[in-house]
């Protein structure tokens, strides 16, 4: 049903991204509300929320603090505002690390599953890496075959989430040594990662932890249980399932929806049912099908992080990141959206409405009104994914053709850059970068990280704080929404050495390699710690000591909160684009951006305006070069 906009977008100004605007525009003319006529219908938002300030832990609330202090300085129960932002700050944390552990959880379900040799429709790919992770974590690989060690390792995995006693988590074992001691000296090993979850709730309810101090570094604990352990699970299982990606060519942005077609997109962020589908989708019987409803075959093009996964390793063209996963139905071109979970904007139902695409959800954990449910199951994977296929067939010849527009942009970019790859890139060993680091040919590696927000210029941030660092010889990695962002741009494309230093351009000529490296999904910022440690490791230094930084340019998930958070442990100077909403307790927001540093090596800057940022985080490692005593 088409909607009444009463806040018109300006669109040419909202996106850095060729084809956004214009897809807006069609928006309005059809009726259609995106995020940012949502956005607009907000204004003003609340000042407490934005500021922390505000608490519903009780039902003695909700209760909020005045930052000005001439109204209340305290929530009913007493709490004060340092403890009502570190509380609020915390949640998002355990939300985050929730998220990104839950998948993790998925995946295991999975892989433990082909261990015990139960599912038929998957396998184990990359043999290698499984033998690697199960020696690393002190499992004997020695005349084993690889189901038994699968079995065993499987059996380790579960008991991350829920083991009993107090031992570290075993996943630990690949953080550098150095690390541990920083974590153990500041008491914030965690133990298990439902548990450290579970302990964020506990903490925050009323009448538990009060001091700000001791709840951020619960914060640091299970951060470090999502990054070194949940979201490393992920990647790791994922891989040792799907094959550890390497550098890969496709197509980026709307033009890869195909008008001819029968056009599917995958949406959410695990891969489990988004690579059956592109399976299912490619075979020929799915292929005769279509051309049976009269379209030239099936396209199926990606959006958000599944697509990251199905773009790394299968070379599927991604159509978008969060704030386009609208502009992908308003297209009128999308017959279906097939989506698991985060980040997926209940408003696409609403969408897609207006228009003839299916919104079919697929887990039990995540249902929208008004979209088709077809529950996922492993053990029917191909049969599950044929019926969704064939339902996006079936819709073909209900496509408003009289309402489609396809913006034309779309730009060919080089994804799969997992650690194995570089390394491979780097001829088997790390000293060709080190050296380049050393001798300052290349300056030093950036982490960019994150999603989008519709109160910033969509994808500019992104994209500007990349090409400031790259034209200063800083290496660019990163994953989730800023990678589709960057391999929108061309920044992903051999062609965009032009835009990098001489140094850096150099080694990415000689190794044939862009200087952005597309690292993966969310949960693959655990590659950029295994990078990190790597490089930390073969110096013989810690991580802060690194001419390294993070930054997650246009932020707006909890688990974003919780990445930022594990960067920082980590020991990384991490920037943040978006204000979070700590601004309400100057103590805390001093810890985050001060006093942090002491106890883990890393800390938040905030720097809303990307130029800035990037000459902030240039700096940064400057000095860090000048403390290892390296020619600046
Ligand atoms: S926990 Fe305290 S501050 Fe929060 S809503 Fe209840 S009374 Fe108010
Ligand atoms: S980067 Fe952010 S918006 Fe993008 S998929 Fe990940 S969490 Fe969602």
């Amino acid at each position: 049903m088409a909607e009444y906009i009463k806040y018109r977008v300006p669109a040419r100004g909202v996106s850095a991204t060729k084809g956004v605007a214009e897809l807006i525009e069609k928006a309005e003319e059809d009726g259609v509300k995106t995020a940012w006529h949502r956005l607009l219908e907000q204004q003003p938002q609340c000042a407490f929320g934005q500021l922390g300030l505000c608490c519903r832990n009780c039902n003695m609330g909700p209760c909020r603090i005045d930052p000005f202090g001439s109204g209340p300085t305290k929530g009913v129960c007493g709490a004060g505002a340092d403890t009502i932002v570190a509380r609020n700050l915390l949640r998002m944390i355990a939300a985050g690390a929730a998220a990104h552990s839950d998948h993790a959880r998925d995946v295991a379900e999975v892989f433990k599953g082909v261990a015990e040799g139960r599912l038929q429709y998957y396998r184990l790919t990359d043999v290698e890496k499984l033998k690697s992770l199960a020696e690393t974590l002190g499992i004997s690989t020695e005349n084993k075959d690889e189901h038994e060690i699968a079995r065993e390792l499987a059996e380790v995995l579960e008991g991350e989430f829920g083991k009993p006693g107090d031992e570290p988590l075993r996943m630990l074992a690949l953080a550098p040594k150095k690390r541990i001691k920083v974590w153990e000296k500041a008491g914030v090993i965690p133990r298990a990662i439902d548990r450290e979850i579970c302990e964020c709730m506990h903490r925050t309810h009323i009448g538990v932890d009060a001091d700000p101090v001791s709840l951020l570094l619960h914060g640091i604990r299970t951060s470090i249980a999502d990054g070194w352990s949940g979201s490393m699970m992920a990647t790791y299982l994922s891989d040792i399932l799907f094959g550890t990606p390497k550098p890969i060519k496709a197509e980026a942005n709307l033009g890869v929806l195909k008008e001819d077609y029968v056009n599917i997109i995958v949406h959410g962020h695990n891969p489990i049912l988004s690579t059956k589908i592109v399976e299912v989708a490619m075979s020929e019987e799915m292929q005769e099908l279509a051309k049976k409803y009269g379209a030239k075959g099936v396209n199926v093009a990606g959006m958000c992080c599944t697509g990251n996964e199905v773009l790394m390793r299968l070379g599927v063209p991604i159509a978008g990141n969060f704030l386009m996963q609208e502009l992908a139905v308003i297209t009128g071109a999308v017959e279906a959206i097939i989506v698991d979970y985060q980040c997926i904007m209940p408003a696409i139902v609403d969408v897609a409405q207006c228009y003839h695409t299916k919104v079919i959800t697929t887990e039990p954990k995540a249902h929208i009104p008004g979209a088709i449910h077809i529950e996922f199951n492993a053990e029917k994977a191909d049969e599950i994914a044929k019926e969704i296929v064939r339902i996006a067939i079936e819709n073909y010849p209900n496509r408003p053709r009289d309402r489609v527009h396809i913006p034309k942009h779309k730009i060919e970019a080089i994804a799969g850059f997992s650690v194995e790859a570089i390394l491979e890139a780097l001829g088997g060993t790390l000293e060709p970068l080190i050296n380049a680091l050393r001798d300052g040919t290349i300056k030093g590696i950036v982490g960019i990280v994150g999603c989008n927000n519709p109160k910033v210029r969509h994808n500019h941030s992104h994209v500007t704080i990349a090409k400031e660092l790259i034209k200063r010889d800083v290496l660019v990695v990163g994953t989730g929404c800023w990678s589709i962002a960057a391999a929108m741009d061309g920044l992903m494309s051999p062609k965009a050495v032009d835009l990098a230093g001489p140094g850096l351009k150099k080694v990415c000529e000689t190794l044939n390699i862009p200087p952005c490296l597309h690292m993966g999904s969310c949960v693959d910022c655990s590659r950029i710690l295994i990078a990190l440690g790597a490089l930390a490791e073969a110096l013989g230094v810690d991580i802060p000591d690194l001419p390294a930084a993070g930054s997650a340019p246009e932020w707006m998930s909890e688990k974003a909160v919780s990445i930022g958070t594990y960067f920082v442990a980590s020991g990384v100077f991490t920037h943040l684009g978006v204000v979070p909403p700590v601004m309400g307790s100057q103590k805390v927001a001093k810890i985050l951006t001060e006093d942090v540093e002491d106890i883990v090596g890393g800390k938040f800057y905030v720097e809303p305006d990307p130029v800035k940022a990037a000459e902030t985080i240039y700096n940064v490692i400057i000095e860090k070069r000048k403390k290892l005593g390296w020619p600046l």
